[in-house]
């Protein structure tokens, strides 16, 4: 998707901080933090939102709760706790439409 950003990060055509990167997903810090660990979690295929999810989506959907639990070791925030969100659609708050999961902690 050309004019999907973070399918430009999976490019390397923008750049992020990256803190996870494997064969189906990329992890970065995001640019405007909420939390003091703000990191989010993308898959390499381009997803538009929860809402448009399929049941061929289930293993990647599961990889990354695994990798938000990943991200959080290494975040150094796997014990004092995280929360994990996903906004989904417009009114749900979702700004970019490639499906992502926030992860945070203070
Ligand atoms: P959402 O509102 O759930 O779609 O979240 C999108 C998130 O992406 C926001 O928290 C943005 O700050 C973040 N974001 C947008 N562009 C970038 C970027 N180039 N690098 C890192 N994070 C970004
Ligand atoms: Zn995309």
């Amino acid at each position: 998707m050309l004019d999907c950003i973070f399918c430009q990060i999976i490019a390397e055509k923008i750049s992020a901080e990256t803190v996870l990167n494997t064969n189906d997903i990329i992890a970065f810090k995001d640019i405007k933090p909420k939390a003091r660990v703000h990191i989010l979690l993308v898959p390499k295929i381009h997803i538009t939102s929860v809402q448009t999810a399929e049941s061929r989506d289930q293993a990647i959907l599961g990889k990354l709760i695994l990798a938000a639990k990943k991200a959080a070791v290494k975040m150094g925030v796997l014990e004092t706790g995280f929360k994990l969100l996903i906004n989904c659609g417009k009114q749900g708050g979702q700004e970019v439409d490639h499906l992502h999961i926030h992860l945070l902690a203070n």
